[in-house]
């Protein structure tokens, strides 16, 4: 069994729940492009827009945590100054006791996403959990699947699922997130509380959902179509999440997938 603190872990960054929208504490950060030399010119540039509309809520959410007496000093200290994160700072995963790896034909794929990114993907660990009430979730190495949950999902939305919790460890996200919440002294429990919609914690948990989001989609076109897909798929299934303050809701996350769609894909470079 895991402990009680890389649970919390987890599902700090639990991107889709079927079964639990609510109740679960996700969560996610960081700045940078995945796997940057293999974002071609047009797609770097098709983008811009959206990154700087990320970069903007980013200055939102530092002044969020400023008023609840986080210094931005000390938000950027957490981060390293917002600068990428080298993927040779992911410690590889080695397997603990009660861990179980996924069925091989579901590891291929995921380290064939991987090898999309620069991670190593020998690095992390990509781990069944039959006990975890969301499809996904991961940490700062490793990739948690419930398997049962994961295969019912449409080829594009595991595609998607997968690419979106590797921005979340290319970015440190659980670690930073971590760090932060406890500096505030809030616990998971208390973030997921409805009534804490507007903390600015959660502002900064949705903007990094929104990130790894945005970034997963960066990987290619074929990406940015898997997330519209993956969001209409699940706004489709389960209807919006307007009380989730952990993650954008659904009906948020479609909009900003055609967003990306039509920036990447068709090069319509909207304005948000
Ligand atoms: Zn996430």
């Amino acid at each position: 069994m895991l402990n009680n603190s890389m649970k919390f872990l987890r599902y700090i960054f639990v991107i889709v729940s079927l079964a639990a929208g609510v109740g679960l504490i996700e969560r996610q950060h960081s700045t940078t492009f995945c796997k940057q030399e293999e974002t071609t010119p047009t797609l770097a540039m098709l983008s811009q827009n959206l990154l700087q509309s990320l970069n903007k809520e980013l200055i939102e959410v530092k002044k969020k945590l400023e008023s609840i007496g986080i210094k931005t000093t000390t938000f950027d200290a957490i981060h390293k100054g917002n600068s990428k994160v080298s993927p040779g700072i992911v410690q590889p995963h080695t397997m603990k006791h009660g861990e179980e790896l996924v069925s091989p034909q579901l590891r291929n794929l995921i380290q064939d996403i991987i090898k999309k990114t620069a991670l190593d993907p020998e690095s992390i660990g990509i781990i069944h959990d039959k006990n975890q009430d969301s499809e996904a979730s991961s940490d700062e190495n490793t990739i948690y699947l419930n398997e049962k949950l994961f295969s019912n999902l449409s080829q594009a939305a595991q595609r998607f699922i997968i690419a979106h919790e590797l921005q979340h460890i290319l970015f440190q996200d659980s670690k930073h997130y971590t760090k932060l919440a406890k500096r505030i002294g809030i616990s998971a429990e208390e973030l997921s509380d409805r009534g804490n919609l507007d903390h600015p914690l959660c502002h900064y948990s949705r903007f990094l959902e929104k990130r790894a989001d945005l970034y997963a989609a960066l990987m290619s076109p074929e990406y940015a179509q898997d997330y519209l897909t993956c969001t209409q798929e699940q706004l489709h299934q389960l209807g919006d999440d307007p009380f989730n303050g952990t993650h954008p809701t659904r009906s948020e996350r479609v909009t900003l997938a055609q967003r990306a769609v039509n920036e990447i894909q068709h090069g319509s470079l909207c304005v948000a």
